[in-house]
């Protein structure tokens, strides 16, 4: 059976672009392809993506062999969805509903997926963020997503700069980030204002440090908080002495946040459970 073409669908469907929902469709075929094959979707592979719009990157995951869910929040795209499952019978979920929300390993029934999403630009952060936190190992084996240029130079980015942040060591602390390629607004409908970057979080078997997160989330939003300051004064709000803190991590207090690597965020973190009393 073959589909019709995605401006088709756009049209019979009425799918003018919800800025609310962040909606910019991908309609350039060689660019849904190229990603189902960055994030490794093979036969068999499960798959799921976050906000298949119209379904031009659904249908690329699924010529690649992939069984895919897809859970998408506008109910206009879920009816033009519909035709992509009778094209594919069997090996296509739509999931009408909120990914914030979603149970992902209940939806999954326990089973491990790559998750492979062009992200709506205004929830992006924080479902990296929600996804991030999963109990670990967690129900993905790789995530590959779709951001705002800046966003993926933040999460890729090493100590040293203006970029590193949050983001940066809460994502290389049980993942390794790879940004793979920039895509220009041109090819989306409608164009965003900034360029887009594909990110490839291959998914660590543990965490490159120990460390309890809600401790290490603790630390780094303090001392990113105030990311100008030396650790002995943007530390304070972490509940211990800051200066006893930072000795027995063994950390120099006139350190500033964006100078520390993860490694030494987690020492952060397991002094802070310590000093604390567990
Ligand atoms: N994957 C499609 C593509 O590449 O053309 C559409 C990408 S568009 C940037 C983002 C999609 O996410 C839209 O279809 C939008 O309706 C959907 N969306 C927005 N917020 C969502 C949420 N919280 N949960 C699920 N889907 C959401």
């Amino acid at each position: 059976m073959s589909l019709p073409p995605l401006r088709d669908v756009i049209t019979r469907h009425g799918l003018a672009a919800r800025r609310s929902l962040g909606q910019n469709f991908l309609l350039d075929l060689n660019l849904t392809a190229r990603i189902a094959r960055s994030a490794g979707v093979a036969p068999g592979t499960l798959v799921y993506e976050v906000g298949p719009g119209p379904g031009g990157l659904t249908r690329a995951l699924l010529e690649a062999g992939a069984e895919v869910v897809a859970v998408e929040k506008d109910d206009r795209c879920v009816e033009a969805l519909a035709e992509g499952q009778a094209a594919w019978p069997g090996r296509l979920t739509v999931v009408p509903g909120d990914a914030m929300e979603m149970d992902e390993a209940a939806l999954l029934s326990g089973r491990r997926a790559r998750v492979v999403a062009n992200l709506p630009y205004n929830v992006s952060t924080v479902l990296l963020a929600k996804w991030l936190s999963a109990a670990w190992p967690p129900w993905f084996d790789s995530l590959t997503l779709m951001f705002q240029r800046e966003v993926a130079d933040r999460i890729a980015a090493r100590p040293g700069g203006k970029d590193y942040g949050r983001l940066s060591v809460l994502a290389q602390w049980r993942t390794v980030p790879k940004r793979l390629f920039d895509i220009p607004p041109s090819a989306f409908v409608p164009p965003p204002k900034v360029t887009s970057s594909v990110v490839h979080f291959e998914v660590l078997a543990g965490p490159v440090a120990p460390a309890r997160l809600a401790d290490l989330k603790r630390v780094v939003d303090a001392a990113f908080n105030q990311r100008r300051k030396m650790l002995r004064s943007s530390l304070k709000p972490v509940g211990v002495d800051a200066g006893a803190l930072l000795e027995d991590a063994g950390i120099d207090p006139t350190s500033r946040a964006e100078t520390l690597s993860v490694d030494q965020f987690c020492a952060l973190a397991r002094s802070l459970e310590a000093l604390r009393g567990g």
